[in-house]
């Protein structure tokens, strides 16, 4: 499991499940107690909204998984959101909710390889949709689809799928792409390569059949 990292010293890093950058009271403690009680070294932010600990030594390993509950790729296709709605005075969508909805519509889909998808409430982008496999951007008239990103080595922005199409719509489009992205796609193909092996018309067709 990804989440679990075997270090080149020998010792571990746990990434604590943390569903869109959130986390609540009771797990903030026991990630305090682990840290406190068996002195670990680190913890840190990482770039997709989680904490990692860092640094921990393969005999107390059991233990801080037990204490600290489940571990960030419970669900391997994780979700990003920028705050929406939720406190965001730009916000044109309720980016948090929808992101919620989409880790549950998409975390049975069997893929090539990981997805990284992102919900932001507004074009401004903060959470970095035009850069994820899958990208939602709200708009006052509906969400925009981004398929086919990457904001790695080789950048790529995605290809818009469609415009101001209402929450359902919007997934059942994520849908088609990623079913036919799970059945042509090689072996850890990322989208974004894929995208362009088999061209963005050939994924319109698939998705839209235009
Ligand atoms: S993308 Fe828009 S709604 Fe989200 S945090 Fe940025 S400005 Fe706010």
């Amino acid at each position: 499991m990804r989440a679990v990292k075997l270090r080149k010293d020998g010792s571990y890093t746990v990434v604590p499940r943390m569903s869109q950058g959130r986390i609540n009271a009771e797990q903030l403690l026991a990630i305090y107690s682990v840290v406190q009680e068996h002195n670990l070294p680190g913890v840190r932010l990482t770039a997709g909204q989680r904490l990692m600990l860092d640094g921990i030594p393969a005999e107390v390993l059991e233990a801080v998984v037990e204490k600290i509950g489940p571990v960030g790729d419970v669900y391997r296709h994780k979700v990003q959101a920028c705050l929406g709605t939720a406190g965001c005075k730009l916000a044109m969508q309720d980016s948090m909710s929808l992101a919620e909805k989409l880790e549950e519509h998409i975390k049975d889909f069997v893929l090539p390889t990981k997805l990284k998808s992102s919900v932001s409430g507004c074009s401004m982008c903060c959470a970095e949709s035009m850069i994820r496999d899958v990208g939602l951007i709200g708009r006052k008239t509906g969400w925009t689809v981004s398929f086919g990103g990457n904001g790695g080595k080789r950048v790529r922005r995605g290809d818009i799928l469609a415009e101001d199409v209402s929450s359902q719509e919007a997934f059942d489009i994520i849908g088609k792409a990623l079913a036919f992205y799970a059945e042509h796609a090689k072996v850890k193909e990322r989208t974004a390569r894929f995208v362009e092996r088999v061209s963005v018309d050939a994924v319109k067709k698939a998705v839209l059949g235009k």
